[in-house]
Order: C-alpha cells, then sequence, then structure tokens
C-alpha cells in the first residue's frame, strides 16, 4: 500500500497516508455482498453468484450506475477475517462462486482473506470482476487465487476512455489484459450441472451512438478468437451519466443494440451472451438501499 501500483495508474501514493486516484486507503472497504442472480446465465447456477461489491475504483466512469460505491467510495471497512468469514456464507447460501466486483485495488488483502477463507473450507471457484483495466503484473496477482475472468473491454479506443473514464490507455491495457487473460486462461469451462468453473468472459457495454466503439472490440476479440464467449449489453442507464455529450443523455436505441449483436453473429463467434433493451431497470443498484439489486439478498 506504499508506493502504490495496483492498477496501470501506478499513482505512487502511499495509502497508509491518503487514498489515491481510486479512492482506496489502506483499509479494505466493501460496498456490498449480494446473492447476485443477474450476471450472464452460467455465472448464476444453483442460487446465484456471491458479489462482493468493493469501494472506490481505478475508473471515474461518467455513466457509472454503481456511483455510491465507486465514485465516493461508500462502504464498511473489513478485516481480512470477517470478509473470510462472509465468502464462507456466501458458499453456505449455495453460491456457485464468490464473484469479486472491482478488486484490483485492493488485491493483497482481499488474497490473504481468500486464504483464510480457503483454510476453512471454501471450495468455490473464484471469479475476478474487472472494468478490464488491469496490468498484466495485476492479473498475475490472482494467477493462483481466481478461476473465472469476467472482463469489461469498454472501449474500442484510447480516445473514449480518456473522454469517458478520465485515463489515457483504457483500449491499450485493456487490450494486453484480456489478450493475456485469453492464453493463460482460454475458454469458458462447465461442470455437469452447466456452473462455470474456469475461463474468459468479455463484456462489452453498448454506448448511445456506438460512443464506445463497438465494431473495434469485436475486431480485437475475433483476431484473438472467435471461441471467446461475448456478452454484448445493452444496461446503459442516461440517468447516471454526468457529462455534457447530448447522445450519452439517452438510452440506446433497439437498431444501435441490434447492429452491434448481429455483427458479433455474422463474425461467428461461438457464445454471445445478450440482454433484454430495458436491463438497466433492473441492473442500476441503489447501495443505500436494504435491497441494491430488487429482490436480490444482500448480506453485507
Ligand atoms: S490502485 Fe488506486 S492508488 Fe493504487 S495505483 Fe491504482 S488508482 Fe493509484
Amino acid at each position: 500500500m506504499t508506493g502504490c501500483s495496483l492498477c496501470p495508474r501506478r499513482c505512487g501514493i502511499d495509502r497508509t497516508g491518503a487514498p489515491g486516484a481510486c479512492g482506496a486507503g489502506e483499509e479494505l472497504k466493501v460496498g456490498s455482498i449480494v446473492i447476485h442472480r443477474g450476471e450472464e446465465p452460467p455465472l448464476v447456477k444453483g442460487a446465484g453468484s456471491g458479489a462482493v461489491f468493493f469501494s472506490g475504483c481505478p475508473l471515474k466512469c461518467v455513466y457509472c450506475q454503481n456511483r455510491q460505491i465507486s465514485h465516493d467510495a461508500a462502504g464498511r471497512v473489513l478485516t481480512g477475517e470477517e470478509l473470510a468469514g462472509y465468502l464462507l456464507l456466501l458458499q453456505e447460501q449455495g453460491c456457485s462462486n464468490i464473484n469479486l466486483v472491482s478488486p484490483t485495488h485492493f488485491a493483497p488483502r482481499i488474497i490473504q482473506a481468500l486464504d483464510l477463507a480457503r483454510a476453512k473450507g471454501l471450495d468455490l471457484p473464484v471469479m475476478l470482476n474487472s472494468s478490464g483495466y488491469e496490468s498484466i503484473e495485476s492479473l498475475t496477482r490472482w494467477r493462483d487465487q481466481a478461476h473465472l475472468y469476467l472482463m469489461d473491454l469498454k472501449y474500442g479506443d484510447n480516445e473514449t476512455g480518456r473522454m469517458l473514464s478520465r485515463v489515457n490507455d483504457y483500449w491499450d491495457r485493456a487490450r494486453e489484459a484480456v489478450a493475456h487473460l485469453w492464453e493463460t486462461v482460454g475458454p469458458l469451462r462447465l461442470d455437469e450441472e452447466g456452473r462455470a468453473r474456469s475461463g474468459l468472459v468479455v463484456r462489452h457495454l453498448v454506448l448511445p451512438g456506438m460512443r464506445s466503439n463497438p465494431f473495434a472490440v469485436l475486431e480485437f476479440l475475433a483476431g484473438l478468437s472467435l471461441e471467446i464467449p461475448v456478452s454484448v449489453m445493452s444496461q446503459y442507464n442516461p440517468r447516471t451519466y454526468t457529462g455534457d455529450m447530448p447522445e450519452m443523455k439517452r438510452a440506446l436505441l433497439p437498431d444501435e443494440y441490434d447492429a452491434v449483436l448481429e455483427r458479433a453473429v455474422d463474425m461467428g463467434f461461438s457464445t454471445i451472451f445478450a440482454q433484454e433493451l430495458d436491463a438497466f431497470s433492473a441492473y442500476t443498484p441503489d447501495f443505500q438501499s436494504e435491497v441494491p439489486f430488487g429482490d436480490y439478498h444482500r448480506i453485507l
């Protein structure tokens, strides 16, 4: 935590004194823990996915739907022992995996908690649910801990990352991260009951006016492999956008979403996950509520 370089921003800041650009200080902070049933189907078999949402985020996306915990870093400080206890509770509740949402800036603390939980019987697959803004070094840290990787590939160019997420090199870092994971982790593997056990899934949220450059994202992925499962998401919510670009103040149009889905089909991807166009109403959480995601069971 001193001279922090846990994410590609490499602030070099001493987090024992002040928080970094991610809003995270020295202590492990969790925004919420829920049994999540809204991830891609193989990830939520059984009771659902045991999702731990960490407070703070290295990106500052101007349309973030988790703003309360990502930008404002709201949440509760937990010790490693406490987090380990919650992970075991998620296993007891029948979750099919541990879903670490935006964990990068707390990686050493989480890994410590996972070790503690494993020593007490945790044997679920662990999923890294990431913005995609990762360094190879940060991914290597998880090599012995994580089995599933749910990675965003938000934009097909650096300029959009600069405008919408406030980092200069999103496309460069995220491409390297996805290519590295494809090489080291490979395709999604399911058990006999259809539960994901290991592998990579890449998500792309289509933005209004195609601002996210989705065709460049698909072309890049196709260049790696058509076996990469692609999740084409429609859940953009204009109500959470705080910038001044006119097209971002409206909902995604059906034609825009369909065009991206059709392109993915035409390119020949073997696995494509899709959403309903009104998905944003179900997936915009309120972390101040007792039930941040509607009826998903809240543990913390
Ligand atoms: S994890 Fe936070 S403090 Fe560390 S380099 Fe990234 S933004 Fe900076």
